[in-house]
């Protein structure tokens, strides 16, 4: 490791400060022979670095942590977790490291951190690597959610690093640069409950107040408003999950984050055919983290950081379950508004439209999708030609056209506005069989339609001619798609 002479950069470690019994002072390992493979260059001037200084020797050796912008001071984070419902009290980055904080041009704070950099002390029985395909795949879907506006940690970088890495056979190894507002986590909070230190759960969540919540900050009970703010963030992103057919495929608490972004693209993948009960994951045999199961898992995660927090509302422990417990309470209220109000834009519903109306339409549509097994992102995006009058394209995608015949009348008598409904519903998704071509090729060294599919997911609302396979569902020959975790 040496100390970066490249790219100039700032990079603070008020987290390895602030929480040193939540940060293992660790380096990455060196890798054999980095290479660039893509680079952000939209996030990296956001951040006031320069892609061209990026893409240099240097700052390539920085992006794969080889060398160490002078001053930082790289971290693996602990932190513990439920894993499928069942407790691991030590987790922690096994694989990953915060190099530090960095003011972006809008003078906000965000972590820079790098996935994929080596055996870390907490990496248990891991190897600490990480792949080309997977560290890929969570750069384009990251960026797919960010381009979609669903609040996510971003991907600045993937650095191949000339390393082989054993899975089931010996695949090119890589390092993804990510940002994110914070990597604070719900089993960050269930790490420092467990060591009994009041005080240093306290350090967590003043921390995570000033990054995220300053609000919180001023109120009567500053941290029963924290967790009041969590609990609305993150009602909010799974309701735009649920809206755009997101299945993370990977909801254990240390995958929730304090911010409410989605973090962690592990077993992700998007709907194809509107289905409640879709898995994607190889190893979700229960269907725990099933598509229609996300909003319940939620408030189950946020129970538990409740739980975590218990000692912060109040002396008594009774008084603090109390308080607990009424705040969770808001928490179907909340998410049920957010998704209510982001169903309305996606169906075009005029503001001030009978609730009931509202309710009874959406509740009609759902089960009509579902019947019919209609593809999730086309049939809402063929909605708005139906607004427009031509129901074709909407009809085309449904067996049973006496009921949506029946359900569009109803629908275009309250007037909806399809201008609305086509900011609301993208055309284009990272789309399973699009997502394998492209890692399929990149692996292989054919980068160019991994950079096709991302200059198309940039604008996912944007329909535009000759792309007209990027908006299509997957060939029957594709199959069912099966998703795995920790690659
Ligand atoms: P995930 O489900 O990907 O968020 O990972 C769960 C935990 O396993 C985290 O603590 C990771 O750091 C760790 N982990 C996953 N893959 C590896 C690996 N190849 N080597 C070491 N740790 C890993
Ligand atoms: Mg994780």
């Amino acid at each position: 490791m040496t100390v970066a002479p490249g790219p100039t950069l700032a990079l603070g470690d008020r987290f390895a400060t602030e929480l040193p019994e939540l940060a293992v002072r660790w380096q990455a390992e060196e890798a054999p022979q980095p290479r660039l493979l893509v680079l952000n260059d939209a996030l990296a001037t956001e951040l006031g670095l320069d892609p061209a200084e990026l893409r240099s020797v240097d700052g390539v050796r920085l992006l794969v942590g080889a060398a160490v912008p002078a001053g930082a001071t790289p971290v693996a984070q602990v932190y513990a977790g439920h894993q499928f419902g069942g407790y691991s009290p030590r987790l922690g980055d096994g694989r990953a490291l915060l190099l530090g904080e960095l003011t972006d041009a809008e003078g906000r704070l965000r972590d820079l951190h790098l996935k994929g950099s080596g055996r870390t002390p907490l990496a248990r029985g891991g190897d600490g690597l990480a792949a080309v395909g997977p560290m890929l795949r969570e750069y384009v879907v990251s960026e797919a959610m960010h381009a979609l506006g669903i609040p996510t940690t971003r991907s600045l970088a993937v650095v191949a690093t000339g390393r082989g890495v054993r899975r089931e056979t010996v695949l090119p190894g890589a390092v993804l640069a990510r940002v994110a507002s914070s990597h604070l986590r719900v089993g960050s909070f269930q790490y420092a409950a467990s060591t009994g230190d009041v005080d240093l759960l306290r350090r967590l969540a003043d921390h995570a107040i000033a990054r995220h919540h300053p609000a919180a900050a001023g109120a009567e009970q500053p941290y029963l408003a924290l967790y009041e703010q969590v609990l609305q963030v993150q009602a909010e992103l799974v309701a735009r999950w649920m809206l755009v057919g997101f299945v993370h495929g990977v909801m254990n608490t240390d995958n929730v984050t304090i911010s409410g972004e989605t973090i962690d693209y592990g077993p992700c993948a998007f709907l194809d055919v509107f289905d409640p009960a879709t898995v994607y994951s190889s190893i979700d045999h229960a269907g725990r983290y099933a598509y229609g199961n996300q909003p319940v898992v939620a408030e189950w995660n946020l129970a538990r950081l409740a739980e975590a927090m218990l000692p912060l509302f109040a002396d008594d422990s009774e008084a603090a379950v109390a308080m607990a417990t009424e705040a969770l309470g808001t928490f179907r209220g909340r998410y049920n508004a957010a998704w209510t109000a982001g169903m309305r834009a996606k169906l075009g519903l005029p503001e001030g439209l009978d609730d009931t109306v509202a309710t009874g339409l959406v509740d009609d549509l759902q089960a009509l999708m579902r019947e019919n097994k209609v593809d999730h992102t086309t049939f809402f995006r063929r909605l708005g030609d139906a607004a427009r009058g031509d129901a074709e394209p909407a009809r085309l995608l449904v067996l049973d056209l006496a009921g949506l015949d029946a359900w569009l009348e109803r629908w275009r008598g309250v007037g909806p506005d399809a201008a609305v409904m086509d900011r609301t519903n993208p055309v284009y998704i990272p789309r399973n069989h699009l997502v394998e071509q492209a890692l399929t090729a990149a692996t292989a060294d054919d980068l160019d339609p991994l950079r096709q599919l991302l200059e198309v997911l940039a604008r996912p609302f944007d329909e535009r001619p000759g792309l007209e396979r990027y908006a299509e569902a997957a060939p029957e020959a594709f199959g069912s798609y099966v998703t795995f975790c920790g690659t």
